[in-house]
């Protein structure tokens, strides 16, 4: 692809950066320049959050099924658009298209589901002394998103989607490494008609863009979805502006597999849990817990799955691409090198660049085998294709191992016996608890949020309508002589 200029979305016009400074989005797999994209400031983005002030009443006013109708014509468009947005996302992340494809398919759904239930949202009435009460909900008014680099269109449309439907009016601040399937999501949003203002991106780099939107003002609710410390940063900045933060960070998720799963069955779900998007998936399952009885079946099946995985540009749809960024592929290789010299594990299979592919971020599939449940190796987010094998004696060791770490997004229980399952199940300390299965529920209906270290606040199904609005009571006086 040859290098070309992005532009930003801003009150319905493409637009370059106040300042006119730019960045640079690159091709993970080769490191070659995709586009040039505008670099914003506070001047930019001030622009942006002022044209979601001014459009937002106009977007609130109109009936919930107006809105609603708009998010389905969006669907309809990313449906017609699939290909196209999947090669971009694909070029952009270094996802394989076949993973492009299904976040695509998701963002499509994600607007159709807050599309069909825009105009069914539920209210309350309540009897009081001297007439009733009822409740509804209102809009935030401007919504701050500040989106990550894992899975940009699918997040964009989970935070926007259901930020719409309720009547707000968005900013978007997509990562800087993955900027431009939002930017293409977001002129699809005014080819369908909705009014210039309601929907704006903004590129830029966290610290200078990002941080100006976190401390803008005038923004209303901010939704983050990224690391733990910049999530710190922006719940600080949001403290100052006295405004509702959710927020959505990182994951070690565990899946626990007791002595009686069939595992050659169970390897390749194993696999794609935590080698999908090259790890970089907040609630990979990082983490295998495995019954000691079956512990060195695990390791050496998880060893041979591995080594069949097909790596390469996401372009030519291999099992594996390459690491988001350089940056990246630094930060998971440091953290391999001192897990490596840490001792607590033995590398078993991995643990660097693959052979042959001296262009670009790739990174092998890499498998600890670990000693000691303590090890940091087996207890900080990764965020690549890293897998730490941890053996346990019991159940209670499971769960101490399970809940152990700082992280509380998902964890998984593996077993034939349903009384165990849920038993453990029920100890777990997570936002989602997958029993016997992994990948279901990674659509749009449910609630999706972590707890502690992972964040709080849930986004997806109908909970994340509740997050983008406040709940407003309305009392009525009933005269009882009438
Ligand atoms: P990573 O370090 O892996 O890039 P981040 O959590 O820093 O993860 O990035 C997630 C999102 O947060 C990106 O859109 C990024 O630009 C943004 N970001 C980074 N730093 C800041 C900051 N200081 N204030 C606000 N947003 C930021």
């Amino acid at each position: 692809m040859t290098s070309n200029t992005a532009l930003m979305v801003i009150d319905g016009e493409d637009v370059p950066a106040v300042g006119r400074d730019w960045f640079e989005t690159r091709d993970p797999a080769s490191g070659e320049v995709l586009a040039r994209v505008p670099r914003a400031a506070a001047a930019d983005v001030d622009a942006a959050v002022r044209a979601g002030r001014e459009a937002q009443p106009g977007w609130e006013a109109l009936s919930p099924r107006e809105r609603g109708t708009m998010l389905l014509a969006v669907a309809d468009l990313i449906a017609d658009r699939a290909e196209e947005l999947t090669r971009l996302e694909t070029l952009d992340v270094g996802k394989p298209l076949h993973e492009a494809r299904v976040d695509v398919h998701h963002a499509e759904r994600l607007f159709r589901f807050y599309g069909e239930v825009a105009d069914k949202l539920p209210t309350e009435k309540l009897t009081v002394d001297g007439g009733f009460a009822f409740t509804d909900r209102i809009p935030h008014g401007v919504t701050g998103h500040i989106t990550p680099w894992n899975y940009p269109i699918q997040l964009f449309a989970r935070t926007v989607a259901p930020a719409l439907a309720v009547g707000n009016a968005c900013v978007v601040k997509p990562a800087e490494d993955t900027p431009l399937t939002s930017l293409r999501a977001a002129r699809l949003a005014l080819e369908v008609g909705i009014p210039a203002g309601v929907l704006n991106v903004v590129t830029g780099l966290g610290a200078e863009a990002g941080s100006a939107l976190a401390d803008n003002p005038d923004v209303d609710h901010l939704s983050f979805t990224g690391s733990r410390p910049t999530g710190e940063r922006v719940m600080v900045a949001s403290a100052h502006q006295m405004r509702p933060v959710m927020l959505e960070l990182g994951g070690k998720s565990p899946s626990i597999l007791l002595g009686d799963v069939n595992v050659a069955e169970l390897v390749p779900t194993l696999r794609s849990a935590v080698l999908w998007n090259a790890g970089q998936t907040c609630d990979a399952q990082s983490r295998v817990l495995a019954d000691r009885a079956i512990h060195a079946d695990v390791v050496d099946a998880l060893t041979a799955e591995f080594g069949q995985v097909k790596i390469g540009p996401g372009v030519e749809d291999h099992d594996l691409g390459p690491l988001v960024s350089e940056t990246q592929h630094e930060r998971v290789s440091a953290l391999v090198a001192a897990a490596r010299d840490a001792g607590g594990g033995r590398l078993v299979t991995g643990g660097g660049r693959p052979e042959g592919l001296d262009d670009g971020w790739f990174f092998e599939p890499t498998i600890f085998d670990v000693t000691d449940p303590a090890t940091p190796i087996a207890n900080d987010e990764v965020f690549g294709p890293v897998l730490t094998i941890v053996p346990f004696r019991d159940e209670r060791e499971a769960v101490r191992i399970a809940n152990g770490v700082r992280y509380d997004l998902a964890a998984a229980v593996w077993t034939k016996d349903i009384d165990r399952a849920f038993r453990l199940a029920s100890q777990i300390r997570a936002g989602q608890v997958h029993i016997n299965s992994w990948g279901i529920g990674s659509g749009v209906e449910l609630p999706f949020g972590g707890i502690r270290q992972s964040g709080f606040g849930r986004e997806k199904g109908l909970r994340a309508l509740t997050e983008y609005s406040a709940l407003r009571t309305t009392t009525v006086r009933v005269d009882p002589g009438r």
